[in-house]
């Protein structure tokens, strides 16, 4: 490929996109051109602090030098076979993802369906949700669990599904937290309830504590599995490898993706017990999905997050990010929510688009999920006196904004 066509300035290649890309995601705000740990360069030579993570993907940041060598070593042995054969680093990965589904009921069968994305992931466990024989669906207001007709048909944003109507059904969606309205919405025709631990997309809402095991009780009164999307949540995420499993539940079905590769695309289906098995020969494939390479990727993360101790690290880093926001007493902080290194700034007025742009243009890399919600979802590995210099300059970007 020439240098020709790969590079040039920010302004150059803006428009370039705008003619080669379709307008799915808006004007790109920035064009980057490298990573390395916790920094970005865009096409400028300007550097940023990523505190965002490819939204809750780059877990141990750009270039992790461990992952790369990984994943390197696996493609220059054996980067592909097709889904008639098996590689030991698919296996492997397949039975690190089910110990951590089962930790709450350990010897509880756990199998895995591999998938490149949260997405193709979701739709495994709408298939498998098929199986049972029963149809109807239960999501949750304020769900994303992303954009292919099944995966939106659980998500619950009008903006996102009525363009696509109709979409497979039958989904009905309650309150997300509220316990008594699940139970109303259950009954005996009901195949699956879909849950967020966290909703990240919806601006890192949590639900009450005691929903999730409430959740498991009301499904499994009525037969119905239990379904938890960690896709955002998992993987260390919020200082555990699944964020639900404090609930001390056990689900039938848990999906994962983003933070898996640290940027290796790469999802995961985990269903448990007797819906472990609902999928037979037939019923779903995929050519690329648990491919040796991005196995490689996902089972080099989970040992560097191991043998660095950061899920106890993601927790403290993350309640002392919270503390120091709060402690800043702004007035349009009004609360920090979340857990880990997922973390919603919750602020007063509708201006969190302004705030992420002005944190942009002076090299932090935030989101606005809601007009009224910063989040943060930085590399696992972000130091305290990285997060320190965001909380520092966060003052300033919001008094910018609120004038
Ligand atoms: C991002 C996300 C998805 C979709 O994942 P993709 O990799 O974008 O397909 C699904 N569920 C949740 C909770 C997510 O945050």
């Amino acid at each position: 490929m020439s240098i020709a066509a790969t590079g040039g300035s920010q302004a150059e290649l803006t428009v370039r996109y705008a003619h080669a890309l379709m307008n799915t995601f808006g004007a790109p705000k920035r064009v980057f051109v490298r990573g390395e740990g916790v920094h970005l360069w865009d096409a400028d030579g300007n550097r940023y602090l990523d505190l965002l993570a490819g939204l809750a993907v780059n877990a141990l940041g750009h270039a992790h030098p461990q992952v790369l060598g990984a994943i390197s070593a696996q493609l220059s042995t054996l980067g592909h076979v097709s889904n008639f054969f098996a590689t030991p680093t698919q296996i492997a990965l397949a039975e690190r993802l089910a110990g951590f589904t089962t930790v709450n009921d350990p010897g509880r069968e756990a199998r895995v369906f591999f998938t490149n994305s949260g997405t193709e992931a979701n739709e495994a466990g709408f298939k498998i949700t098929r199986m049972t024989g029963r149809t109807k669906l239960i999501a949750m207001d304020g769900s994303f669990h992303g954009r292919s007709l099944g995966a939106l048909a659980l998500t619950s944003n009008p903006k996102y599904r009525e363009p696509f109507e109709p979409l497979p059904g039958v989904v009905e969606f309650v309150p997300y937290g509220d316990a008594e309205a699940l139970a109303a919405a259950l009954d005996e025709t009901v195949a699956a309830v879909i849950v967020e631990p966290i909703q990240g997309e919806n601006g890192v809402v949590e639900p009450p504590s005691g929903f999730l095991a409430q959740a498991r009780e009301l499904t499994a009164s009525v037969g119905a599995l239990l379904w938890i999307d960690e896709v955002q949540t998992g993987i260390g995420r919020c200082g555990a490898w699944l964020a639900s499993s404090d609930s001390g539940v056990t689900a039938d079905i848990v999906t994962f993706a983003k933070g898996l590769g640290n940027g290796f695309p790469v999802g995961a289906c985990v269903a448990t017990g007797a819906a472990a098995s609902l999928l037979g020969p037939g019923s779903h494939g995929t050519t690329f999905g648990g491919n040796p390479v991005a196995a490689a990727a996902g089972l080099a993360v989970l040992n560097i997050i191991e043998r660095d101790g950061l899920l106890e690290r993601v927790t403290a880093a993350g309640e002392r990010l919270a503390s120091r926001v709060m402690a800043l007493g702004h007035p349009q902080v009004t609360a920090v929510r979340g857990r880990g290194l997922l973390r919603g700034v919750v602020l007063a007025d509708p201006i969190a688009p302004a705030v992420a742009d002005a944190a942009l243009d002076a090299g932090f890399v935030i989101n606005a999920p809601r007009p009224n919600v910063l989040r943060l979802a930085p590399p696992l590995v972000i130091s305290d006196a990285d997060l320190d210099r965001f909380v520092a300059a966060l003052p300033g970007f919001l008094d910018g904004a609120s004038t």
